[in-house]
């Protein structure tokens, strides 16, 4: 695959588990908000049955008593905390609702009326309460939510005031000789007495378990992040088979082009480069001699006479005779000389690191080797060769008419001999 789309694919596996953590995350976050809110829900509904409880109690119940006792059907001290205390009642109807729902399988909901100076001994503010009421009683706090880890486990826990006493609750709560008699001789005249008129003297204490709403809510938050899981993997998956595709493809490309390129640089009879490489790896050559200042020298090849080949055993055998003429010269080079075909019967060696003697040396083997070769129909043949040396700076095209000039004269001096250029060159 290649290095940029496997780079993509990483850089995608990466997005896609970040967003996927992420979307945990931001599920189990609301799941966990959710069970609070849902908590909060409950208490409050605990709350608002205690606030109809109270309503009913003050509003209904008590004047009603109150007036059996004005027309003289009850005698004027009756009082009994069955139906005139609202904080009996509530306990009491607390208790029945929390039976209720242990028939519905669902947990009990703690529910508290906390007074620092509680008529009945159960009511009694714990220190959390106490000070909550203190808070309160100076008005620097309306409400109290918490989550509290308690026996084990987590509940949302809910403090929220009564309101502050009136008139009407001085009657029970102020001075004993004011209050029902049957209430002191059933409490005594110590407890619940002597509070002060405007003051918040109990709070409403509800505690709400979270144990089930959060199991419920990660539930939802689990099964969420699955099908998240799922959704991600497959778009995932989906763009890998994508783009495998577009790299199977772009590499198929690649390859067919770096055939093209090779293809445009040889020649399709000798299998050797054609006249575009030799100059491309030529200048490459000349640039690096530049450089590093080392000698390049170039070697003209013509096969002598050939076109009598042609003429005397056709144009295919001249074709054969070419093809055997550049293997027999490509066995002679070493694997940094370059080789091609020129055009018609003419060869190219450009060969860095020697200078015109070596060359000239070397362009003597090679004609030797050509000399002593027999190809096909026992036919023999001679070559001649002009060699010149890179001048530092010059043309590709400069040093290669200087091989040229040379060229012309070992043709001129009898063909089958090698010829170095000149100063007139
Ligand atoms: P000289 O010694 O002066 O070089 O003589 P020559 O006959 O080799 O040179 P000339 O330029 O007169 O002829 C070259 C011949 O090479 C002519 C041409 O038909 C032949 N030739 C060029 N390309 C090909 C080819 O691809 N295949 C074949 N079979 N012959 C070719
Ligand atoms: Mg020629
Ligand atoms: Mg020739």
């Amino acid at each position: 695959m290649l290095p940029r789309y496997r780079n993509i694919l990483i850089a995608l596996f990466i997005l896609f588990a970040l967003a996927f953590l992420g979307l945990v995350a931001l599920f189990h976050n609301r799941a966990d908000d959710y069970a609070v809110g849902e908590a909060k829900n409950q208490a409050l509904n605990a709350l608002l049955v205690h606030r109809a409880i109270h309503s009913y109690v003050t509003k209904i119940q008590r004047p009603e008593i109150y007036r059996l006792q004005g027309e003289g059907k009850l005698y004027p001290d009756y009082f009994s905390p069955l139906v005139m205390s609202f904080t009996f009642i509530s306990r009491n109807i607390k208790d029945l609702l929390n039976l209720e729902r242990e028939k519905h399988a669902l947990e009990p909901i703690y529910f508290k009326l906390a007074s620092e100076n509680p008529r009945n001994p159960v009511n009694q503010a714990d220190a959390v309460e106490v000070e909550l009421l203190r808070r309160m009683n100076t008005n620097e706090l309306k409400e109290y939510q918490k989550v509290v880890e308690l026996e084990g486990q987590q509940w949302l826990y809910l403090a929220v005031p009564i309101g502050r006493s009136n008139k009407g609750c001085m009657k029970c709560h102020g001075d004993p000789a004011d209050a029902p008699a049957d209430m002191v001789a059933m409490y005594g005249d110590k407890a619940g007495f002597h509070e002060s008129p405007d003051a918040i003297r109990a709070l409403i204490s509800i505690r709400v378990s979270l144990a089930n709403i959060v199991k419920a809510g990660d539930q939802m938050a689990w099964t969420l992040s699955g099908f998240t899981f799922v959704v991600l993997s497959g778009i995932y998956l989906l763009l890998a088979f994508l783009i495998r595709r577009i790299d199977t493809q772009e590499r198929k490309i690649l390859s067919h082009n770096i055939e093209l390129a090779r293809l445009s640089m040889t020649d399709m009879l000798t299998g050797v480069y054609n006249r575009v490489g030799l100059q491309q790896h030529g200048v490459e050559i000349m640039k690096r001699a530049d450089r590093f200042h080392h000698p390049v020298a170039v070697l003209l090849l013509d096969l002598d006479h050939f076109k009598q080949i042609n003429d005397q055993h056709g144009h295919a055998v001249g074709d054969t005779v070419l093809a055997r003429f550049a293997d027999t010269i490509k066995t002679n080079l070493r694997g940094s000389d370059i080789f091609g075909r020129w055009g018609g019967e003419e060869f190219l060696v450009i060969s860095p690191h020697l200078n015109l003697g070596e060359a000239m040396k070397m362009a003597e083997k090679l004609r030797h080797a050509i000399e002593n070769t027999e190809f096909s129909n026992a036919i023999h043949l001679t070559t001649s060769v002009g060699v010149s040396e890179y001048q530092p700076g010059e043309t590709d095209a400069a040093l290669f008419a200087r091989a040229d000039q040379a060229l012309y004269r070992a043709k001129s001096a009898g063909r089958n001999r090698v010829a170095g250029e000149t100063n007139a060159d």
